[in-house]
């Protein structure tokens, strides 16, 4: 008898491994694990979203007829890692193998591939996780001639591959890309939509209860917690983008606005994640929606290209680099985060918006992610092992094939360019053009230099100033330069002179 163990990411019913067992004469197990849950101190709707979806996918199969044993958190202390799991199964049953999907994450991978066969005594077969565009094969195979890997070709590659939004050989509308449509900022028209929430069943109850008792120290609140726990419910928030959010999703990608989270977002990732939706079917729904006339190319086309671009991107950075891209940190940064990634108490109103957002719904968008709590992080000169620490933590989405690269490579330049060809470095002005945040800040927004100024316009200096060396030459980063050397050598110390500042009070901001 075969054994199947299904991870909390992998709660799809068309997993590899599961394709490849037998309902008749094989088992499953499913377990809630402190070593999983807590090896990094996750949000704690994090932790309710994955534990209630499992218990729901978990009645499904054993609906479906499979024999799975599902252990809860905390029902036996023994058992508080997957491993041990696995081998009370083995002496419980006879097992002659291990069947997995691959796993969304090195460490635990590494852990199947070299020490589980030897440990347990018996095979442990890894299948690939073929639930994504592209295999990581294909995408080591695309890098491989590559000096640089830049995620626009790749895409194009994808739209090919997947025939999504082509016309023939070419792309529908006659270009890839129409990402310069998309950086709107919105001034209170079109009204925003509500978003979906969802009530909670008996098996939301129990994990809530148990989360706020057990995980109690972690971050984050439950109070508001309303993601979807089930297929079904996935499906329904999918369908509420599509319908109330995915036309305006384009104009307003990059647009924020204090208070409202979600803007016209479409909240699928911990789902798309955790494998309750898959990425063919989200791009398939928003290219028809395109075809049928409800939803712009510029929309469609940018929704499409986070799935079949970025997020396969991403995903290919992180196998084909992993474990010494974890190691990176090309800008030699030293400096601990600041506490009020954690406690959100900052007068700095753009930062504890995101940060409001995060702690109450474990989510916060793409541009408040990178341009503003990760772009404060960047300037900062923080360690970005402590950065992607906090964001694989605190989002409900973040699994480290995902969250590394962002945080990694996207947000720290902490592979030095390999992802990005250039730091996403921004003073205050790019937040204020894009959000209302500025207006009632504590700092203000057009000064740089005097006590009350924001905070991001001397930092934004003081990184270009040290590290001059690096980007100077940068044919992207040049305009910036030129900016900077014709400022005065007063003007410039007193830039410095408040970067240091702040960078010495970085607690107080
Ligand atoms: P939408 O804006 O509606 O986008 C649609 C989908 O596109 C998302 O659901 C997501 O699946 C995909 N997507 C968009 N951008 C990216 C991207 N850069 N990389 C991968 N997929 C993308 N996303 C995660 O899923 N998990 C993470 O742990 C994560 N960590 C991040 C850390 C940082 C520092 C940054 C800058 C971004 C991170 N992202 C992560 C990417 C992105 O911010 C989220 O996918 C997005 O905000 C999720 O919200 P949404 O579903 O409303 O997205
Ligand atoms: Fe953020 Fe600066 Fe604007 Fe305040 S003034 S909201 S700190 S960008």
């Amino acid at each position: 008898m075969r054994l199947g163990l299904i991870l909390a990411d992998q709660l799809s019913e068309n997993l590899a491994s599961l394709r490849v067992l037998d309902p008749k004469t094989d088992r499953l197990v499913m377990a809630e694990v402190s070593e999983e849950a807590s090896y990094v101190a996750h949000h704690k709707q994090k932790i309710a979203f994955l534990f209630s979806a499992m218990r729901h996918f978990a009645k499904e199969l054993q609906a479906q007829g499979w024999q799975l044993d599902y252990l809860q958190y905390g029902s036996d202390s023994t058992k508080d890692s997957l491993l041990k799991v696995v081998q009370d199964q083995c002496q419980q049953h006879d097992i002659s193998e291990v069947v997995l999907t691959q796993c969304g994450e090195y460490r635990l991978q590494n852990a199947f591939d070299h020490q589980w066969s030897e440990t347990l005594g018996i095979p442990v077969t890894s299948y690939n996780d073929d639930r994504f565009v592209c295999s990581n094969e294909e995408f080591k195979q695309w890098a491989s001639n590559k000096k640089q890997l830049r995620m626009e070709f790749f895409y194009r590659e994808m739209r090919r591959k997947t025939n999504l939004l082509m016309a023939g050989d070419q792309p529908e509308g006659g270009a890839w890309n129409y990402d310069a449509d998309n950086r709107k900022a919105w001034k209170g028209d079109p009204p925003l939509p509500d978003p979906l929430n969802f009530q909670h069943d008996a098996i939301d109850d129990d994990v809530l209860t148990m989360v706020s008792q057990e995980f109690a120290n972690h971050p984050g609140h439950l109070e508001q917690f309303s993601w979807g726990t089930t297929r079904q419910q996935a499906v329904a928030a999918l369908e509420h983008f599509i319908r109330f959010r995915l036309n305006n999703y384009g104009d307003y990608q990059d647009a924020m606005v204090f208070g409202q989270p979600t803007m016209f977002h479409s909240l699928i990732s911990p789902y798309l994640n955790a494998g309750l939706l898959d990425p063919r079917e989200v791009c398939d729904a928003a290219v028809e929606a395109y075809y049928a006339g409800h939803a712009p190319l510029n929309a469609v086309e940018g929704f499409v290209r986070q799935i079949i671009g970025w997020r396969e991107f991403v995903r290919g950075i992180y196998w084909l680099n992993m474990p010494e891209y974890a190691e990176r940190n090309s800008l030699g940064n030293d400096r601990d985060l600041p506490d009020f990634y954690w406690s959100g108490d900052t007068k700095m109103r753009c930062m504890s918006d995101c940060f409001k957002s995060t702690f109450d719904h474990a989510y916060a968008h793409h541009i408040q992610r990178l341009m503003v709590t990760g772009n404060f992080a960047l300037l900062a000169g923080i360690t970005p092992q402590q950065v992607g620490e906090w964001y694989l933590a605190v989002y409900a989405d973040a699994y480290e094939w995902v969250e590394m690269p962002n945080t990694h490579g996207m947000v720290m330049h902490a592979d030095g360019g390999y992802l990005a060809s250039k730091p996403y470095a921004a003073s205050g002005n790019y937040i204020n053009k894009m959000s209302n945040y500025c207006k009632e800040c504590h700092y203000k927004v057009k000064h740089a230099v005097e006590s009350n100024s924001c905070p991001f316009n001397a930092l934004y200096w003081h990184f270009v100033n040290r590290h001059g060396e690096r980007f100077a030459k940068n044919p992207r980063m040049s305009m910036v330069y030129r900016t900077f050397n014709r400022m005065t050598d007063e003007k410039k110390q007193a830039l410095i002179a408040r970067g240091d500042y702040l960078l010495e009070h970085i607690n107080e901001l």
